[in-house]
């Protein structure tokens, strides 16, 4: 099983312990806290070793180490993550919100959605049900995302297949740095499409430190738009990213449709066993290169699958 370990300055791991706070485990001996999420176990010691242990350990490691090796350069101690908080006020003006789906599960794509939501709207949008995705149903998911639909919000849908993102991973993207090019084409996009100078401000649902973003989509020349902010947990606060993430969730519904109607057997979501003795039935129906166009296929579940075959 890949893992990755480094030394996580305390003040970060305790940020981290924050982080993770609903995916806590017991702790082991001589741990300050182990979280479990579809891509990695996090074990934190006491020493400031982190270990990162799983189906993508990077994933999740990727979220601290660069900020782990700016600590380490012991730059002075500013407060610019809160350059990047929005104000409280941002959650009921017209503002953009987005969210993603698809990054943990082996099968399927990455789908991210913006959506623009003024503030007349929002109540209209809680009457829908519309909240944090992690908390619906499929169905629901997909009946509100209908709902939405009708009220012809404005937002963009970006869809990263199979065969792209593991092109790109190949070419050495991590799956943060897809992500971050993922939410800045679909805002930039979704900016294009209304009076820009009509949103207060864009959320983007926090998957990385904010510098780590800024530095990703710096390395294709984009910038940051202005106002935009970062939040973990954003979809509980915003309506515009709930709306984000219940679009993002429905295209990723639907994009494992039709995978399943393509290779003819039922793909599971997520990273589990079931999912490995999937891969080995896609395997001997179809061969192993045929997993570029269905699956994520660095994750540590292809090698897994090979026990099942
Ligand atoms: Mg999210």
């Amino acid at each position: 099983m890949p893992q990755n370990v480094y030394t996580i300055p305390k003040n970060t791991i305790e940020e981290m312990r924050r982080f993770y706070a609903n995916t806590l485990q017991s702790t082991p001996q001589g741990a300050v806290f182990r979280a479990k999420t579809s891509n990695a176990v996090i074990t934190a010691y006491k020493s400031g070793k982190v270990m990162f242990q799983g189906n993508a350990p990077a994933v999740e490691a990727e979220k601290w180490t660069d900020k782990a090796k700016e600590s380490a350069k012991a730059a002075p101690k500013t407060n610019k993550t809160t350059v990047f908080s929005p104000p409280d006020t941002l959650f009921t003006s017209n503002h953009i919100g987005s969210d993603e789906a698809g990054t943990g599960d082996y099968f399927g794509p990455i789908t991210v959605a913006a959506v623009f939501v003024k503030k007349e709207q929002i109540e209209l949008l809680r009457e829908l049900g519309v909240k944090d995705s992690k908390n619906l149903t499929d169905s629901t998911i997909r009946k509100i995302s209908k709902d939405i639909m009708n009220l012809d919000l404005p937002y963009s849908l970006l869809i990263l297949h199979n065969e792209k993102y593991n092109k790109l991973q190949k070419q050495g993207w991590t799956q943060g740095k897809m992500k971050a090019m993922l939410h800045h084409h679909a805002i930039n996009n979704l900016l294009n499409k209304i009076d820009s100078n009509s949103a207060d401000g864009i959320l983007i649902d926090q998957f990385c430190e904010p510098a780590v973003y800024k530095k990703h989509i710096a390395t294709e020349k984009q910038k940051l738009a202005d106002n935009t902010y970062f939040m973990t947990k954003a979809e509980s606060y915003s309506i515009a990213v709930a709306a984000g993430s219940i679009i993002a969730r429905t295209s990723f519904l639907s994009e494992m449709d039709k995978l399943s109607a393509k290779t003819g057997i039922a793909l599971p979501k997520g990273a589990s066993k079931k999912v490995d003795q999937t891969i080995a039935r896609v395997m001997k129906s179809k061969g192993e290169k045929a997993l570029n166009s269905y699956a994520k296929t660095h994750f540590a579940n292809t090698k897994k699958a090979k026990n099942y075959l």
